[in-house]
Formats: structure tokens, sequence, C-alpha cells
């Protein structure tokens, strides 16, 4: 039976989680243990209450999630932070976090599975952070309308601004919030951008700079790399592993 320091230290080393300088609220990383068992293993976006309580009546004892509880910390463990760390401790159930490793990774990272999602092979950086990419630029030769319908075909909600060229040679990505790659699309020599949600005045600057910004949802493009490193884990310890959706349409 594994234990929890091995499923921890893989997850750490295959997504190279050292190398990646995060918010510091993000704490990549285990960030809540159990007693060492574990039998079944969970992948969710977002640690809460809500989606702790469905990992742990579902079996869970090893959570992944992409965002973690620490983000505003230090408070209180008082009221919904009691509750959130209460229903882990009770059931003896481990939270692994991993933000921004988990979104650069070039097979299990967000950005490289969204790129898989168009059929396209990201070929070059995009959003480079100290030294390391959190996202990816993909040479495609998909028209602008054809990147719509697919993304469409996969995301229940996708916001289209299409100000760019017809028929892009190059799609970027960045997965989640895509406020701070809005801006250097130029610069990176691309003008197509597939990203999860942005602010109100990336409609002007797409006006003005004549972009294509697909917004796909914050949570919808950020399922991909925890479900991608739970079932990696899965299939290496031997373990059952399931995601636990919620109904968040940001
Ligand atoms: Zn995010």
């Amino acid at each position: 039976m594994p234990t929890l320091t091995d499923l921890a230290t893989y997850c750490d080393q295959r997504t190279r989680r050292a190398a990646f300088k995060d918010a510091p609220g993000a704490f990549n990383g285990l960030q809540l243990a159990n007693d060492g068992r574990v039998t079944k293993i969970g992948a969710a976006v977002d640690a809460g209450v809500i989606p702790f309580q469905k990992a742990v009546a579902a079996g869970i004892d090893f959570l992944i999630v992409h965002h973690g509880m620490y983000w505003d910390m230090p408070r209180p463990l008082i009221g919904p932070a009691y509750t959130r760390v209460a229903t882990l401790l009770h059931a003896n159930c481990a939270l692994y976090s991993n933000h921004l490793p988990l979104d650069g990774h070039p097979q299990l990272g967000n950005n490289a599975l969204l790129a898989q999602q168009l059929g396209l092979k990201p070929s070059r950086p995009f959003l480079v952070r100290d030294g390391e990419a959190i996202g990816n630029i993909a040479p495609s030769r998909l028209t602008r309308a054809a990147i719509r319908r697919k993304l469409e075909s996969l995301y229940p909600r996708v916001i289209a601004i299409e100000y760019g060229s017809a028929a892009p040679k190059a799609v970027a990505f960045c997965s989640g919030s895509g406020y701070s790659a809005v801006p250097e699309l130029l610069a990176s020599g691309v003008d197509t951008l597939v990203t999860g949600e942005l602010r109100e005045d990336c409609f002007n600057r797409a006006q003005e700079e004549k972009l294509n910004l697909y917004l796909c949802g914050h949570y919808a493009t950020e399922v991909h790399g925890v479900k991608a490193l739970a079932a990696e884990l899965s299939k290496k310890f031997k373990l059952p592993w399931a995601f636990i959706g919620t109904e968040n349409p940001f």
C-alpha cells in the first residue's frame, strides 16, 4: 500500500513543484497530512467545504486541488475555515495543492491539455515567470471559426471576442485568469488567446490591438491538470481515483 509520503513526493517531483515561484498563499504541496495511509485519490479544482464534503463522502483520503486553502491565510480557523479543516481531519483525508506547476507542465498542465483539446502542439513558452513558463503557444492551421466551434463543443459557456486574424498562425493558451496574458500577446507574436476569464477592459484592448480572445471559464479550463495528475497517480500506485466536480460557473 503506498503511503502519503510516496504520493506527495511523486506529485512534487513530477510537477517540479519547487521550480515554480508562486503567490505566497498558493503554498504548493502537501497542505494537510493524514495518518499516512492512502486508499483513494481525488481531484478537485478548488479547496472548499462542499468539495471537501463530497470528497470524503466518496471515500477519498488524498485530495489534489488546483486552488488550495491558504490564499488568504493566516486567519483564525473558525467558521468555514474551521469546517474545511475539520471535514478533512475527521475523515483522515490529506490535501495536496498544486497551482502554477500544474498550469505550466508540458504533459499534465492545464495549458498543454487545452492545446491538445484543439489538436495543437505547443512549440514555445508563454507567460514566463521567474524562469518558468506558465502558458504556451502552439502553431495552428485552424480558422478562427473552427477554433470557436471546437471550444463551444467542449465548454458550456464560451465568450468569443474576435477582432484578430481570421486564420491565426498560432494560438496562445493561459488557463484560469488570462488578464496578465493579454498585454503579452502581440509582443509574443500571437493575436489569439484561449483562456478562462478576463476583465471588462480587455474588450477595448481586443478592438484596439486586433485580438481574438476566447474565454472558456476559469474553473472549466482548470479541471484538466488535477484530473491528469490524479489519473497518473492512480495508474502508478494502483489506487482508484475520482473527480470531485462543483457547479462553479466562473
Ligand atoms: Zn486558477
